[in-house]
């Protein structure tokens, strides 16, 4: 896990991987493709159409949340490894983060 997703970019390059794998960004409020990558660190992608900014994590499981991309990767990671599935208090003490 450290040496593929060494930090934060990694996991986000790995999330982009699978949720745009043409390189195209599909907005899905609205559905259009006409996005582009912008500077703000939060809000990295722009929908030029209806003009919002968005995250990879927009209507995803991960919308709302705070927890770093990171963290998710791990959790993700122990959910599929695990055969019967991984109790939250688990994954609070792996994540070292709340219940
Ligand atoms: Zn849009």
């Amino acid at each position: 896990m450290q040496r593929e997703f060494p930090n934060e970019a990694a996991a986000r390059k790995w999330f982009e991987s699978i949720i745009r794998p043409d390189g195209k960004w599909p907005f899905l409020q609205c559905r259009s493709k006409n996005t582009h990558e912008c500077s703000y660190a939060k809000m990295p992608y722009r929908c030029r159409d209806c003009r919002k900014y968005f995250s990879i994590k927009k209507e995803t499981v991960m919308a709302g949340s705070p927890l770093p991309l990171l963290k998710w990767v791990y959790a993700i990671y122990l959910d599929t490894t695990s055969l019967k599935g991984v109790a939250s208090m688990k994954l609070s003490r792996e994540l070292g983060i709340t219940q």
